[in-house]
């Protein structure tokens, strides 16, 4: 699907360069909440500090093919809907370009969830509280990171029997509304064993409140996967983890009623359906 509108920002010098001298298309016009989207860009040459301008931030690309760039965006599972622009910049011949690709967000129904839990389960003292704070924290840092593109399409399930369920489900405990579900869950025998969805770094891995046993990995371009509740880990970070790499195995370990896998994805713009990362085609 082509979007394209192409101009030349104003005010800049520079030769004017051609419409028909580059494009940005992207994989859907219409993204749901928690829908990636995969931002292609063609252009006459070789394009120089070329970025991805998405809610308000900037992203690399990777080139595909002299002149083919792709790049990947998200739509958070919290966005608003509405319309929403997607923009590629960067120099071409010396002359500055500016292409941008408008999006109109759908709505997406997620499940509600009322749960009912012992009171020591659903509130927390203040030194839980601040290891929460703290841990959050940790990882938002890492979130912040971005490292050249290493991610391909298609990405790799997490577990042969991928089966995943809650993503998005708005969460009410004992009668409080609480943060949305931002990842699936995968319920599988503990031991099962856990792969890395695409080639990268780890960005962490350690122990953490909720998710007991953590593993994030930087996909780079701001794409991380993130695999909780695991029984044990076999990477430390900053080691590099290649597509199909054995990261751990299936767990009950922190806030976990059972063993499940809670896997989760980001890529720059949010939170985004693993379930949709992972039906990406190949190219
Ligand atoms: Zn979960």
């Amino acid at each position: 699907m082509l979007v394209a509108c192409l101009a030349g920002v104003a005010g800049l010098p520079a030769r004017p360069v051609s419409a028909a001298g580059m494009s940005i298309a992207v994989s859907t016009s219409t993204p749901a909440l928690g829908d990636p989207v995969v931002v292609e860009v063609a252009a006459n040459g070789a394009v120089d500090n070329l970025v991805l301008r998405w809610k308000s931030a900037d992203w690399p690309m990777r080139e595909t093919a002299p002149g083919r760039y792709e790049g990947l965006i998200g739509v958070d599972l919290d966005d608003p809907e509405g319309p929403a622009v997607v923009a590629a910049e960067g120099f071409l011949d010396g002359a500055r370009f500016h292409a941008e690709a408008e999006l109109m967000v759908s709505p997406r129904k997620f499940a509600v969830q009322e749960l009912t839990l012992p009171k020591g389960m659903a509130e927390f003292d203040d030194t839980t509280l601040r290891r929460i704070e703290k841990e959050a924290g940790e990882l938002s840092r890492r979130f912040s990171r971005v490292t050249p593109l290493r991610w391909r399409t298609p990405f790799l399930p997490p577990v042969k029997e991928y089966r995943p369920v809650n993503f998005g489900a708005r969460r009410v405990i004992n009668g409080d509304p609480r943060m949305p579900h931002s990842a699936v869950d995968i319920h599988l025998p503990e031991g099962t064993p856990v792969r890395a969805i695409a080639d990268g770094q780890v960005a962490f891995a350690g122990e953490q409140f909720f998710g007991g046993r953590s593993v994030v990995i930087d996909h780079g371009g701001g794409v991380f996967s993130i695999y909780y509740h695991l029984k044990e880990y076999y990477f430390a970070e900053g080691q590099e983890i290649s597509r199909g790499d054995r990261v751990g195995s299936v767990g009950a370990t922190g806030r976990a009623t059972g063993p499940h896998l809670h896997f989760g994805v980001r890529v720059p713009g949010g939170r985004v359906d693993p379930t949709r990362l992972l039906a990406l085609p190949g190219r």
